[in-house]
C-alpha cells in the first residue's frame, strides 16, 4: 500500500477545516458590517463562572437621535445624558434578584462621540467602526459579577424604555447549559437565560 496516502488524507481534512474556518470568519466579518440598520440593535450576552457580560452594538441614532459628531452644547449634553444612562446598567439589565450580579465595569465607544464625554478617562480609537456615510456606532461593554450565577434566570432590558430609538434588538447568548438567539421587542424585552 502506499504509505503516502494517509497522510494526504490529513492533509486534506485540515486543508477542509481551515478553509471552512475562513469561511465562518468572512461569514460574521459580513454579518457584522451589515448591523447598521437603524432602530436595530445587536446584543451579546455571555454568562461565564461569576461573569456576566453584555456587549451592545448600536446604531448611535437609537440611543441619542443622531449620529455626526457632537459639537453644540445641546449635543454635547445629549451625549452625557445618554452616557450616565448606560454607565447606571444595573437599572438597563435587570437581572434576576437573588442571583446578587452587581455591575462591575462599563465601557463606551463611538467614533462620533469624544471619550470624555462618554466618562471615559482615556481616548481609545474605536476598533473597526470608521464613521463612513455620516453613520456612527455606539459600542458599549458592560461586566457584572453574580454572586449566584446559577440562580441567573432573566434578565430584563430597558433600553426600549430608557431610549427612544430603539425597534428590536437582537440577542445572543451563550452560557454554559446553553446557547441560543433571540428577538427583543419593546413588548418582549426579557432574555431567558436557564
Ligand atoms: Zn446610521
Amino acid at each position: 500500500m502506499n504509505s503516502r496516502t494517509p497522510t494526504f488524507g490529513k492533509l486534506s481534512k485540515l486543508a477542509a477545516v481551515l478553509s471552512s474556518a475562513l469561511l465562518l470568519s468572512v461569514v460574521t466579518l459580513a454579518t457584522a458590517h451589515e448591523a447598521h440598520v437603524h432602530g436595530v440593535g445587536k446584543l451579546d450576552v455571555a454568562l461565564d463562572g461569576k461573569t456576566l457580560s453584555l456587549h451592545l452594538d448600536s446604531p448611535l441614532v437609537n440611543l441619542i437621535g443622531f449620529e455626526h459628531a457632537a459639537k453644540s452644547a445641546k449635543d454635547k449634553q445629549a451625549a452625557q445624558d445618554m452616557a450616565k444612562t448606560l454607565r447606571n446598567a444595573a437599572t438597563v439589565f435587570v437581572t434576576t434578584p437573588s442571583a446578587e450580579c452587581k455591575l462591575s465595569g462599563v465601557q463606551l465607544v463611538s467614533a462620533a462621540i469624544e471619550p470624555a464625554l462618554l466618562g471615559e478617562a482615556a481616548a481609545k480609537k474605536p476598533a473597526g467602526h470608521e464613521d463612513h456615510d455620516g453613520h456612527a456606532d455606539m459600542d458599549a461593554d458592560f461586566s457584572f459579577q453574580c454572586a449566584y450565577p446559577e440562580r441567573l434566570q432573566r434578565i430584563d432590558v430597558k433600553l426600549f424604555d430608557a431610549f427612544k430609538g430603539f425597534n428590536s434588538i437582537d440577542v445572543q447568548l451563550v452560557t454554559p447549559k446553553r446557547q441560543g438567539a433571540a428577538k427583543l421587542t419593546p413588548t418582549a424585552a426579557s432574555i431567558t437565560i436557564q
